[in-house]
């Protein structure tokens, strides 16, 4: 095949990059093949796998043609972006690139996929016959049977170079070398965080910088949840191809959609004129005549979209067959993410289930201040999560009926990956809060989000806390206060319940075992999250009387917030926004929070949440517990002394009766079986007003 027949449109830049493409071909040893060119030339299907075996033609794939030559020297992108279904030969363009860079333009390569499985499945079955297959390219990677090849299933060395495929739930293969080409596949299921370095994705991007402006990197998947989804992110940005093809009766080009597919599987063309229909046997000549139109062809990203209707004559699935899922999906709305994924390749988007946080900051209760524990508050917890420079903090008060009142937010500098770096958070959680008769009270219960720095906030807990377990004592005055410290991770596996105890031998993400004393506590944030936001929800009708309230906030003056002069008394407006930052995708059945979005208020009232469950069980504490806090804390005869606002807040005469055990079925079975949690019982009640102090 020669160059001359190569469609070079829309592939080649300006004159510049037309002149530079010429110097740098001029001095390659090599010949100038495109990667489809080298494709053609060499590439053979191999018997077991293929459905047609043999030498690959471009002319069966042609969709495949401008992706594949993007990635060969002679295009100046330096990422190309492919959103597609699942069964549309996504794999053997990463196949034929490998091919040619092995062959042709050779540097260090790198396969990042999920998981291991797809990993293996990737080498074994797909990539290592195909080198077995095409005579050209095994003379330049040694046989897998000879000792000291360079050549097993995760590492083929060749001539210039290294192909290593690398998982992207780990961040030590990923690390370890600079990458020319990164070749990403299935993005949507990488991880998104590893050690609080970002995803595997980002990691292996680094990696590349050495080669920049000789790079290439490929990132394709089906997408996922609209919102959550890597590759329709990227997609986006970039200049978005879609696959234009002519009609085969009246010629008018158009973008293939699934709206135009009838039941019985023929497609009727999208020209109003014509209105002919098209048949699966159509396929072949129409889609040898298509062209890419890039939406924004300036863009540098290239982008490309397709859906299962691309799929050649007779490789992949048929109109008929697509139809027929359609059908089914249509019927069970449990099958429609699946269907919009992975054949219409598309990020779903479902009916949201999502809070609005303006009428949520509107519940802010004027009289009420931050920094204050408000009347009915008797239990105090803590959640924090850890970002690289900061940690922050959300303090929460419990009352009967599991009704929690925000007392305090924060934001804390630090640095979670030093041990130094807890100084300051420390000192902060040993904080007091004043309720309404002046008792100072702190959080009892403090849970420490460990999922990203789980070694270092273990070592952290475990200098604080005695030998015994979870609690240490903070002075409060002249007393003190036990204050329980838990290192906490979200559980990614779907759960059913809040609290999970931490394994005997607990490990952390470098897979190193921690010490038993301070183990990783697991959240079902799922179970959690739809409690509260649930709450939040039901706060919102207008029947809710404001002492009914299940989540209550601090509305300092009552004026409207003032960022210049901020009122210490309120919360600021970007609060109530991280609270609402997530929606649960009802269809999809999943929590999202947008990509770039913060969500620490939301993720640290869980861990709150979750601090109450586990250590003072809030969801089983009786009626005379309750009585006897109060007792202790709220004492009547000291009404007398109470400020005028604090009586506006009085709740404790309009309180619902108490309902332990309403929404416990979650997370008991977990919290019942906890030693030494007698801070609870009313031991000693309201001896003092200045330490509300327990005997240990
Ligand atoms: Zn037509």
């Amino acid at each position: 095949m020669s160059l001359e027949t190569r469609d070079f449109d829309g592939l080649l830049g300006d004159a510049n990059t037309v002149v530079d493409a010429a110097w740098a071909t001029a001095w390659m040893p090599r010949a100038p093949l495109t990667v489809s060119a080298w494709a053609e030339l060499y590439r053979v299907l191999p018997e077991a796998g293929a459905a047609e075996p043999g030498p690959w033609r471009n002319a069966r794939n042609p969709h495949l043609v401008e992706i594949m030559d993007c990635l060969g020297p002679q295009h100046p992108c330096e990422r190309v972006v492919f959103k597609k279904p699942t069964q549309i030969g996504g794999s053997e363009v990463f196949i034929n690139a490998t091919g040619y860079y092995m062959c042709h333009d050779p540097g260090p390569i790198m396969w990042l996929v999920p998981g291991i499985d797809l990993a293996e499945r990737h080498s074994k079955q797909r990539l290592a016959p195909s080198i077995e297959a095409s005579e050209e390219w095994s003379k330049y990677v040694k046989s897998s049977r000879s000792r000291d090849s360079g050549n097993t299933t995760r590492a083929k060395e060749f001539p210039g170079g290294i192909l290593v495929i690398a998982t992207a739930n780990s961040s030590t293969a990923v690390r370890s070398m600079p990458v020319r080409y990164l070749m990403a596949d299935e993005i949507d299921e990488f991880l998104r965080n590893l050690n609080g370095q970002g995803s595997a994705l980002e990691i292996a991007i680094r990696r590349t910088g050495t080669y920049q402006g000789r790079r290439k990197i490929y990132l394709c998947s089906s997408p996922t949840i609209k919102g959550d989804s890597l590759i329709d992110d990227e997609y986006e940005a970039s200049s978005q191809g879609e696959r234009h093809v002519p009609c085969p009766h009246c010629g008018a080009y158009q973008v293939l959609v699934m709206a135009q597919l009838l039941d019985d599987g023929t497609y009727l063309c999208s020209n109003g004129e014509c209105g002919q229909f098209i048949e699966e046997h159509h396929k072949e000549a129409m889609f040898a005549a298509g062209k890419w139109v890039h939406r924004y062809p300036d863009r540098e990203v290239r982008g490309f979209h397709l859906n299962a209707l691309y799929a050649p004559y007779r490789l992949g699935e048929s109109w008929q067959f697509i139809a027929n899922e359609r059908a089914k999906a249509k019927a069970n709305p449990a099958l429609q993410v699946t269907f919009t994924n992975t054949y219409e390749g598309l990020a779903f988007e479902g009916e949201r289930q999502q809070a609005d946080h303006e009428s949520i900051a509107a519940r802010a209760e004027p009289g009420v201040l931050r920094g204050r524990v408000p009347r009915g508050g008797l239990k105090l917890s803590i959640g924090v999560d850890c970002q690289h420079d900061r940690f922050e903090v959300h303090v929460v008060a419990w009352g009967r009926g599991q009704r929690a009142r925000i007392v305090d937010y924060d934001v804390i500098p630090g640095d979670p990956s030093s041990p130094d770096g807890y100084a300051e958070l420390d000192a902060w959680l040993q904080r007091s809060y004043p309720n309404c008769n002046g008792v100072q009270m702190i959080g009892n219960a403090v849970a420490i989000d460990g999922g990203n720095w789980t070694e270092m906030v273990a070592q952290y807990v475990k200098s604080k806390v005695q030998r015994s377990g979870q609690a240490r004592l903070v002075k409060v005055g002249d007393g003190y206060q036990p204050q329980k410290l838990y290192v906490v991770r979200g559980r990614s596996a779907k759960s059913e319940r809040i609290v999970y105890k931490p394994s005997k031998t607990e490990v952390n993400n470098r897979e190193r075992t921690l010490a038993r004393s301070v183990g990783v506590w697991g959240v079902g944030t799922d179970v959690a999250k739809h409690i509260l936001y649930g709450w939040l929800i039901s706060d919102g009708n207008a029947e809710v009387d404001v002492e009914d309230r299940r989540i209550r906030f601090p509305g300092g003056s009552g004026e409207p917030f003032d960022p210049i002069k901020p009122d210490p008394g309120q919360l600021p407006p970007n609060y109530y926004e991280m609270l609402t930052a997530e929606f649960f995708d009802l269809t999809a059945r999943k929590w999202i929070c947008p990509k770039g979005v913060r969500n620490e208020s939301w993720d640290t009232l869980v861990y709150a949440y979750w601090a109450a469950l586990c250590s003072y069980k809030l969801d089983m504490v009786r009626e005379h517990e309750w009585t006897a806090l109060e007792a202790a804390l709220e004492p009547r005869a000291d009404d007398l002394f109470a400020t005028p606002s604090a009586d506006a807040q009085d709740s404790r005469e309009t309180s619902p009766p108490p309902s332990p055990a309403k929404r416990s079925a979650d997370s008991r079975g977990t919290t019942r079986r906890f030693d030494g949690d007698d801070d609870l019982r009313p031991t000693k009640p309201a001896r003092r007003r200045t330490g509300w102090v327990d005997p240990e």
